[in-house]
This record gives structure tokens, C-alpha cells and sequence, in this order.
């Protein structure tokens, strides 16, 4: 009885955790058609058509029920997700697909370097430059590989006050703790597609971007200024560049570490 008691009071406390551990953020739409509706730490984008919507990010199964949330305080539903897309196969950005695919039905898309490592069921399996539409929405899926195999970064036009701008939905391109550079057996290729998939974003053109973590396109600071009389906060052509460059300079000074055998 009171194991049952304590599993109980466990199971109710669980959601509460979760969200303590990583707390809503206010959803919000970024610019166009395009809508943030993630966690404080994990970022979700939903892109709307009148033909449906399209989510990039599931992040963990326990951010699910958050998201849903957040897609509908903005007056969508949650069902009419047709599609789902990820910016890369780590667990807090894709371990939630099979149940976003549950609730949903979303047709899963996903680049085929990262297939493998992908939870649930795959519908469509993309390449390099394949182009993903709902309605008037074209999405394009580029690799940039080196965080995962199949990282992603994704690129759409989104229209506001009349003017049309380049947006990029990069994937991670960071070197994470433990990242073997050198002489990785699993990954012989890593530090090559590090440098491509800098080479590639330094090769889109970007008015807005937005990553799988709002500390990476600085939310935090942005948001704030949203909707404040200012031109948008997420425009922001100098913090892409910034962002790739830093991204780049830490990539290499990993690099050269692990070259010295450190
Ligand atoms: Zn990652």
C-alpha cells in the first residue's frame, strides 16, 4: 500500500519535473508564418499553412505535451501537424517522434545520414538539397553534417510587411563534450563534414536564424523586444555570421587539441 502510494504520487509528480527541469516558453510567432513553440532549452518551430502545418523538432517525449500546448495558445491544433522534420538525431531534438507521429499522423521526414539513430517509424527519407512543400511553404533540407552524420539546416523564404526574407533553421553545429575529431573509427569522415557544413551555411543567404536551441540564436535577448514598436529581433543577418564564424573558431581550436594529443 504504501509502495502503491509512493508510485502514485511519483507518476503525478513526473509532469511537474519535467516542466521544472525545462520550462515552457512562451510560444510565439518569429516572423511570417513561422512560430516557436518549444521549451526553454529545446526549440520547436511550427510552420503554417492553411493546407496544414509542418513541426520541426519533436525534442523529448516528455516536451511533447508542452508543445502541444504552445501550438494551440497560438490558435492552431495540434492534429493538423502533417509533417514532422528534425534538425538532427539526438535524443532531445527526435526522442519524441513516435509519439508526435501518434497523435498527429505527421508523415516523418528525415535526412537519410541520420536515419538510422531516428526513433519510430520514417516515411520519407530526403537528401542533400530535396525540397519539402505544404501549400505555398518550400522547405529546403541542406546537410550539414559533423554534430550528426545527417544534421540538417533548413531554409525558407517567410514573408513579412510586404517583404520577403531568407530564413535558415540551422541544425547544431557545435562540437559536443567527448566529440572525437581525430582518428574516430566510427565517424572517419567528422572533421571534413565540420568544415562542409560550414562551407555550406556560410553559402546561404540569411536575414533570420533560428537553431535547435534558443541559446544559439540568443531567444532569450530577442524575445523580449519582439512586438516592442522595434524592427523585428529576429532579423538578424550579423548574428548568423557571428554565429557561424564562433561556431567555426571553436570547432577549430578542438581540432588542433586533439591534433597535439590532448
Ligand atoms: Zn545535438
Amino acid at each position: 500500500m504504501i509502495l502503491r502510494s509512493f508510485l502514485l504520487l511519483s507518476l503525478a509528480a513526473a509532469p511537474l519535473l519535467a516542466q521544472a527541469e525545462d520550462p515552457p516558453f512562451p510560444p510565439h510567432r518569429v516572423i511570417g508564418n513561422i512560430y516557436y513553440v518549444g521549451s526553454t532549452q529545446l526549440a520547436s518551430f511550427l510552420i503554417t499553412t492553411p493546407q496544414g502545418h509542418i513541426l520541426i523538432n519533436s525534442s523529448y517525449e516528455k516536451t511533447v505535451p508542452l508543445i502541444e500546448a504552445s501550438v494551440e495558445k497560438l490558435g492552431f491544433h495540434f492534429r493538423d501537424i502533417n509533417i514532422l522534420l528534425d534538425s538532427h538525431a539526438h535524443g532531445d531534438h527526435v526522442a519524441g517522434n513516435p509519439l508526435v507521429k501518434q497523435m498527429t499522423g505527421a508523415t516523418v521526414m528525415v535526412m537519410q545520414e541520420d536515419a538510422n539513430e531516428i526513433p519510430g517509424k520514417i516515411d520519407k527519407i530526403l537528401h542533400n538539397g530535396d525540397q519539402v512543400k505544404l501549400g505555398s511553404v518550400v522547405l529546403t533540407a541542406r546537410l550539414t553534417p559533423g554534430h550528426t552524420k545527417g544534421a540538417t539546416t533548413w531554409t525558407l523564404k517567410a514573408t513579412e510587411g510586404g517583404k520577403s526574407y531568407d530564413v535558415v533553421i540551422s541544425s547544431s553545429i557545435g562540437v559536443n563534450p567527448g566529440y572525437v575529431l581525430v582518428n574516430n573509427t566510427k565517424y572517419p569522415g567528422i572533421a571534413d563534414d565540420y568544415r562542409r557544413a560550414f562551407e555550406v551555411m556560410r553559402s546561404l543567404p540569411c536575414d533570420v536564424y533560428l537553431a535547435p536551441h534558443g541559446s544559439q540564436y540568443g531567444l532569450a535577448e530577442k524575445y523580449p523586444r519582439l512586438g516592442k514598436g522595434g524592427p523585428n529581433p529576429f532579423i538578424d543577418p550579423q548574428g548568423y555570421k557571428a554565429y557561424v564564424d564562433n561556431s567555426e573558431k571553436s570547432f577549430l581550436s578542438k581540432l588542433a587539441e586533439q591534433k597535439r594529443g590532448r
